[in-house]
């Protein structure tokens, strides 16, 4: 049984109060909370095992690269990889987009185009611009519509056997829209092209299985799910990632240097260069363990509800507009006519809440609907319907003063 007071007493940050108030913390899409289990096992790493991976024959250094190889190995299971090599450790959704699109550089010409939605995160707008630039492939945009959902008829026509590659998110950071990839997977593929997931939003809310939805890449970040900053996966496919060339030259990553040529490791050390966050991958894997713990319907369960509650409740301000009305994950973009989201945000952080205002980091979204910014609240599987009701007292206050 789903016990939310049970799960709350685990995230030890959730009983603080800011500015004198209860927090109540709704900025779950910039970064989730950490529960006690996440924050114990870091400072057990340091305290018990620290030692560098890959490296050493002694007892501390096999036992650091057993528990991060451990945790590649739950990684692999949780999102049903098929190869352990096939998953690679990164600093983030950001880096491993990074090192997708700069491998593309290898496979990318003039005159081919590279594909990414209108509803992107700048992470998977600018590596893919900064691809164009250095390659003069062109960067073509799948459009959206008022509702916040992708054009998939302009999708359809925009595909083509010049498109080399397609980059999506699977869930939105500013609107929380949830996009049919499964359907852009097996089109981009029809069309010859590779594609490449933003899994970055989607992972906090479900358990992506990389083998059903058949993508080439699919990215996230450990800090947005329950685990430490400074870590994510990239799982590419094996015949993808043998054909990319290395991210970064360095350590870990190479068979055999010499000053006139150096043949590279296997994957997946191949795109691990250097000394990697290793209390971060470990710690990876307690995080999704506890996760799976929680378990990924209830999770589900417990945020529909507060996105169906805070819809409703945020829905009888007066003058207040939700942007993306689509199918969503617990995220409530919105503005209230004549106010600024930023003054919103402020007075609303005096009183405990803390929600993210302004572009989101997708400011092509902003430049569609034709503001500033927005208001999000983005729910989490721990927060309740009495913050909810805090939050909207809140907002209502702000309003108040504000107009
Ligand atoms: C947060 C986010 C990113 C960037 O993730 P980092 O952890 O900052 O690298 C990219 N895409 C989406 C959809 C995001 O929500």
């Amino acid at each position: 049984m789903f016990d939310v007071q049970k799960i709350r007493a685990q995230f030890p940050i959730l009983s603080q109060t800011v500015n004198g108030k209860p927090l109540v913390y709704f900025d779950n899409g910039a970064t989730s909370q950490k529960p006690k289990v996440v924050i114990d096992a870091i400072e057990k790493y340091y305290q018990e095992i620290n030692a560098n991976i890959h490296r050493g024959v002694h007892t501390l250094s096999q036992l650091a690269t057993d528990a991060y190889e451990i945790s590649r190995a739950k990684i692999q299971d949780h999102i049903n990889a098929e190869h352990l090599h096939e998953v690679i450790f990164t600093s983030g959704t950001t880096h491993g987009i990074n090192l997708v699109a700069n491998g593309f550089a290898s496979i990318v010409t003039k005159g081919d185009e590279v594909m990414v939605s209108a509803l992107e995160h700048h992470s998977n707008i600018v590596p893919w611009q900064m691809l164009c630039e250095r390659t003069g492939a062109k960067l073509v945009v799948i459009p959206m519509d008022e509702n916040g959902e992708l054009i998939l008829s302009e999708f359809d026509r925009l595909l083509s056997d010049k498109t080399r590659i397609v980059a999506v998110n699977h869930i939105s950071n500013a609107l929380g829209i949830i996009n049919p990839i499964r359907y852009m997977i097996d089109k981009a593929h029809q069309a010859g092209a590779a594609i490449l997931i933003d899994g970055a939003q989607a992972t906090p809310h479900l358990k992506p299985d990389v083998q059903a939805l058949d993508c080439d890449f699919y990215v996230f970040s450990g800090h947005k799910i329950c685990g430490p900053t400074g870590v994510g996966i990239l799982y590419g496919k094996e015949a993808w990632l043998n054909k990319l060339p290395p991210y970064q030259g360095g350590g870990e990553m190479i068979k055999e240097v010499t000053f006139e040529k150096t043949t590279y490791a296997e994957l997946p050390h191949k795109f691990e260069a250097g000394t990697p966050n290793i209390a971060g991958g470990i710690v990876l894997g307690t995080a999704i363990d506890f996760l799976n713990e929680v378990g990924f319907d209830a999770i589900q369960k417990q945020e529909k509800e507060l996105l169906q509650y805070g819809t409703a409740k945020l829905s009888e301000i007066e003058g207040l507009t939700i942007y993306g009305t689509g199918e969503k994950t617990s995220v409530i973009s919105f503005n209230i006519e004549g106010i600024h989201p930023y003054d919103i945000g402020t007075i609303v952080d005096k009183l405990g809440v803390a929600v993210r205002t302004g572009h989101h980091c997708a400011q092509p979204i902003m430049n569609y609907f034709n503001i500033p910014g927005t208001i999000r609240a983005s729910f989490a599987f721990y927060n309740t319907k009495e913050e909810i009701d805090i939050f909207v007292e809140a907002v209502q206050k702000a309003k108040m003063m504000l107009s």
